[in-house]
């Protein structure tokens, strides 16, 4: 494949924004070499400014669950647009979608919509230690809630409980409050919690994790958090960013039969508009300005174009109550192809699955928490990716990223990709 012209594109981005991307995963700093600039996508395949065509197993990190431009979404953008783009005022729309979503999704009364699943969980921590009256947040290493200061943290050194900035820019002050917890592993939260006593606000979890790959939780994580919380006075949140209406008509909590306090939502709710969106029962959300004392707001939250989408999209997985299935057996197809054409070629390997969420991992032992996710042998997979997009198939360029499957993949587009993957894997 010729890259020519993506590569003249990333040049010129260069100059004018930092790094070239608006947002550091794109600039391929974990495989090395320059990203493909997109022209247009349909269904599965991606088209990029070269004329290559690449089966995308990333769908926007997510959002497209049932291919690129699907036609719905499409058309009720389209429409929306035509009426009027942004308003700051109330519409009929966004109760439309807050009911639809509210009646998916259990456990939960009310609705509020933002711009990214960054706002989501920024908003859903404040909301928290607004209800709560406490302060301090438990989140796990290796969970991604977006970009908002709080969760920009990683572990402090030796005898200290609390994390340290992971970024410049993110003060002591705010690191403070965030404790750092490892997945799956509820002895190490109940610790933090016995050390924190009643200062804890919330503990913000990942239900199944994402973004160190694909994590599901160990058997009992769940349900030991949720006991941990309710024993102790502190809201559990799930941020479904990720697996809200991928995994299950209502996310995660339905399929664990687990429920949140509050219940974080982006991706797949945005129909690939910028959406995010927090949820709980009405108790909780009555502590949100106008009804509570709780601040939160924005200009464009609710716009009607991004609502347009969203609706659409959660209209498509509401009526077809197959998909959920479908999804998972696509996915299930391809990891038993990747496992059976790795093993053939004796790759080191371990591939996590749940739903329609795959990771592949180049190491022979479970990946279960951060950790064991960085022993992965990063090397292999730089190979990996280069080789497979020389091949026309494009997954994330980190290996901390989960394979997103859409509804748009057909059985061949899966078999094409294992033949790929077996293909490359002999060059390793
Ligand atoms: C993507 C993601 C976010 C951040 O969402 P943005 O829209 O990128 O701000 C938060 N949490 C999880 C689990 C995510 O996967």
């Amino acid at each position: 494949m010729i890259y020519k012209r993506s590569s003249e594109l990333f040049a010129e981005a260069e100059k004018v924004i930092p790094g070239g991307v608006n947002s550091p995963v794109r600039a391929f700093k974990a495989v090395g070499g320059t990203p493909i600039f997109v022209k247009s996508a349909k269904g599965a395949y991606l088209y990029d400014e070269d004329g290559n065509r690449l089966i995308d197993y990333i769908n926007s990190w997510g959002p497209m669950i049932l291919g690129h431009a699907y036609e719905p979404v499409v058309e009720a953008v389209i429409e929306k647009a035509k009426l009027g783009t942004s308003f700051g005022m109330p519409t009929e729309l966004e109760t439309q979608i807050a009911a639809l979503a509210v009646s998916m999704v259990p456990n939960i009364d009310k609705i509020r919509f933002v711009n990214s699943g960054t706002e989501a969980c920024m908003s859903a921590v404040r909301l928290a230690r607004g209800f709560t009256k406490r302060d301090k947040i438990i989140k796990f290493a290796g969970c991604y809630h977006g970009h908002s200061d709080s969760f920009l943290i990683q572990a402090g050194s030796g005898a200290v409980t609390f994390g340290t900035p992971n970024s410049p820019g993110v003060t002591a002050g705010t690191a403070k409050d965030t404790l750092l917890a490892k997945y799956n592993d509820l002895e190490n939260v109940a610790a933090l919690i016995e050390a924190n006593k009643n200062e804890i606000a919330a503990i913000i979890v990942e239900p199944v994790a994402g973004n160190m790959g694909c994590i599901p939780p160990v058997k009992g994580f769940l349900e030991g958090l949720r006991e941990l919380c309710t024993a102790n006075g502190i809201l559990l949140i799930f941020d479904e960013v990720m697996t809200g209406f991928r995994l299950a008509r209502g996310g995660v909590q339905e399929l664990f039969n687990i429920n949140a306090d509050i219940v974080c939502f982006g991706k797949v709710i945005g129909g690939g508009l910028p959406v995010g969106a927090f949820a709980a029962r009405a108790e909780i959300m009555n502590y949100l300005a106008p009804l509570g004392p709780v601040y939160q707001a924005g200009t464009l939250s609710g716009n009607p174009l991004a609502m347009a989408a969203g609706l659409a999209m959660l209209q498509a997985l509401d009526t077809d109550r197959a998909i959920f299935k479908r999804l998972e057996d696509k996915t299930a197809y391809l990891g038993a192809g990747i496992e059976r054409v790795l093993k053939a070629n004796n790759v080191v390997f371990t591939i996590n699955q749940i739903g329609s969420m795959i990771s592949v991992h180049f190491d022979a032992n479970p990946v279960t928490d951060f950790q064991s996710a960085a022993a992965g042998d990063n090397e292999t997979f730089k190979k990996f990716f280069h080789g497979l997009v020389a091949e026309g198939v494009y997954i994330a360029p980190s290996a901390y990223e989960t394979w997103f499957i859409t509804d748009a993949l057909t059985y061949g587009d899966l078999d094409f990709t294992i033949q790929a993957i077996d293909k490359v894997s002999k060059t390793f």
